[in-house]
């Protein structure tokens, strides 16, 4: 089933004189429940496409549809309902607010939305119960990453969306962050998407997506995902 559609999508940015195609009509469909992860070298156009599809960011032309809702619609409002109800992102750097706790951070990310999971629970899943009550300063970049994680998925959210998601982290920190991607994406049934110039991220996806100066230059399908260890 999709969930996502985007049809003849582009982005140009202009700075002055200087016009950059971050990304060349485009379409692409997005599955409901799948595991996408989009490869490609820096400057290729992956973190303005998971942009656009997460409503941070508006297309220059083309046409996008959250199932049968036009978001491309120009409409300020419907994006900013779709980015709050239907996304979470997790960044790099994990984003989290200095001077709120772990759970005043997810806390507060559910005063956005109508039907919030329960802070507890989430902060349990992601194995932060214990240090609920710390500041993110007081937390390793894994426990930040866990923390952003749980902030976006106390939304419930359709969509998940997650920008290098490990590229702060050591290789067996980010390992334990890939486990917890693939264990939203299995149990919760969400979307999730990834982006990442780390390859072997690939092997975890069911479908990878490489990106090249703007265009899609290929998507392969994954018959057997492998778990991240
Ligand atoms: P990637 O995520 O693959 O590194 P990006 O989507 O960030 O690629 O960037 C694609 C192209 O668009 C690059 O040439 C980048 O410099 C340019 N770009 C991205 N964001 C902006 C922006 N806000 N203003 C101007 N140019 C941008
Ligand atoms: P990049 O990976 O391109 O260096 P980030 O991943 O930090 O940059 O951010 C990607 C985009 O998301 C930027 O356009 C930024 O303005 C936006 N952004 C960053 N943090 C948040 C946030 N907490 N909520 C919504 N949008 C954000």
């Amino acid at each position: 089933e999709v969930l996502i559609s985007l049809s003849d999508i582009s982005k140009t940015y202009i700075m002055g004189e200087v016009k950059v195609e971050a990304l060349k009509a485009t379409s692409l469909e997005i599955y409901q429940g799948e595991l996408l992860v989009i490869l490609g070298p820096s400057g290729s156009g992956k973190s303005t496409l998971l942009n656009l599809i997460g409503g941070i960011d508006t297309p220059t032309s083309g046409q996008m549809l959250f199932g049968k809702a036009l978001l491309s619609n120009g409409r300020e409002k419907d994006l900013t309902r779709y980015r709050r109800q239907e996304v979470g992102f997790v960044f790099q750097f994990y984003n989290l607010i200095a001077d709120l706790t772990a759970a005043e951070n997810v806390a507060l990310a559910a005063e956005l939305v109508a039907e919030p999971l329960a802070v507890d629970d989430v902060l349990r899943d992601v194995n932060l119960w214990e240090r609920r009550d710390h500041f993110p300063s007081q937390l390793s970049g894994g426990e930040q990453q866990r923390v952003a994680i749980a902030r976006a998925m106390v939304k419930s959210p359709r969509l998940l969306l997650c920008d290098e998601p490990t590229g702060a982290l050591d290789f067996e920190t980010g390992k334990m962050v890939l486990r917890l991607l693939r264990d939203i994406q299995k149990n919760q049934a969400s979307t999730v998407i990834i982006v990442t110039h780390n390859t072997a991220i690939a092997d975890i996806a069911d479908r990878v997506l490489r990106m090249r100066s703007g265009s899609v230059a290929e998507i392969i399908i994954n018959e057997n995902p492998l778990p991240p260890e």
